[in-house]
């Protein structure tokens, strides 16, 4: 059985969608650590940022012009707002689908 996320990905199990493309799709946390809690998740399943190779270079850099985009549509790009990657384990990854964490305390 596919993972968690690439199940949301294929739209298998629900989720609060944010913003989606062709590559990369955004979601809200299902148990939020701060007001606005969006994971930003690629559609390929990559297990971990341990995993990324080479030819994954042009997607991390749309991964991070989505954060930006969903930052913006949020109205949270002003106030600022903290971005993160849990890596394995030790770095409290739970899920092993490669995603980045945008917290933000409130829109301005
Ligand atoms: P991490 O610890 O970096 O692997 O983060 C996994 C995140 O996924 C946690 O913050 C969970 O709350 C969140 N999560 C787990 N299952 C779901 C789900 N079905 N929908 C949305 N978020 C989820
Ligand atoms: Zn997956």
């Amino acid at each position: 059985m596919s993972c968690i996320f690439c199940r949301i990905v294929k739209k298998d199990i629900p989720a609060e969608i944010i913003k989606e493309d062709e590559n990369i799709i955004a979601f809200r946390d299902i148990n939020p650590k701060a007001p606005i809690h969006i994971l930003i998740v690629p559609k390929k399943h990559i297990s971990s940022l341990n995993e990324l190779r080479e030819e994954d270079k042009e997607l991390i850099g749309q991964i991070f012009l989505f954060v930006k985009d969903v930052a913006k549509e949020l109205k949270i790009d002003k106030g600022g707002y903290k971005v993160s990657i849990n890596v394995g384990e030790g770095g409290g990854q739970e899920i092993f689908h490669l995603h980045v964490h945008l917290l933000a305390e409130k829109r301005q």
